[in-house]
């Protein structure tokens, strides 16, 4: 067994139904560590990112609203980096099935997810299926500096004139 990163994402549904906590508990069972987490507002450009590989899906448009947080009225998303021994299987195994009717009743969207009248699962959680699936996610959503292992190689870039927002 290796030691793995796996993303998590607690998805719009899992924020308006208040899940977080309940979430977060049933993922403590894995004892692995999270080593990043934070909310997000996604934009229409991070879901067709992080979603690339299943445009050609007939529910894609669906998936996108869904993940932007549209279906729900509120774009927040919460992101999690979990770290440790075979994460990315124990944290799927905890999530369950992406179909919410064929997963286990015990796991996150056996118990919580639902199938809408469009067809679309809404599951209440993401959580990377392979490393190269995680890696590419977890470059997508953290920034180096808000993971607190060096978990990828990083390289210093010089930004000249870009602006940016710090607290006055
Ligand atoms: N999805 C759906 N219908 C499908 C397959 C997927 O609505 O037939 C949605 C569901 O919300 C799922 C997401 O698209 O979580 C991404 O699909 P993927 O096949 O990657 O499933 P996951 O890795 O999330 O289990
Ligand atoms: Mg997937």
């Amino acid at each position: 067994m290796k030691e793995q990163a796996t993303l998590v994402i607690i998805k719009p549904d899992g924020l308006k139904k208040s899940l977080t906590g309940n979430i977060l508990t049933r993922l403590s069972e894995t004892k692995l560590k999270i080593i990043g987490a934070k909310m997000v507002k996604v934009s229409k450009d991070l879901a067709a990112k992080h979603y690339a590989h299943l445009k050609e899906k007939p529910f894609y448009s669906e998936l996108i609203k869904y993940i932007t947080g549209r279906l729900h009225g509120d774009n927040r998303v919460m992101a999690l980096v979990y770290w440790g021994e075979d994460a990315i299987a124990k944290v799927r195994k905890i999530a369950g099935a992406t179909n919410p009717e064929e997963a286990e009743p015990t796991s996150i969207r056996g118990a919580y997810g639902r199938i809408l009248t469009s067809g679309l699962y809404e599951n209440v959680v993401h959580a990377s299926s392979s490393e190269e699936e995680a890696e590419r996610e977890i470059k997508l959503w953290f920034e180096p500096d808000e993971i607190v292992y060096p978990l990828y190689p990083i390289k210093e870039i010089t930004l000249g004139r870009v602006k940016k927002k710090v607290w006055k």
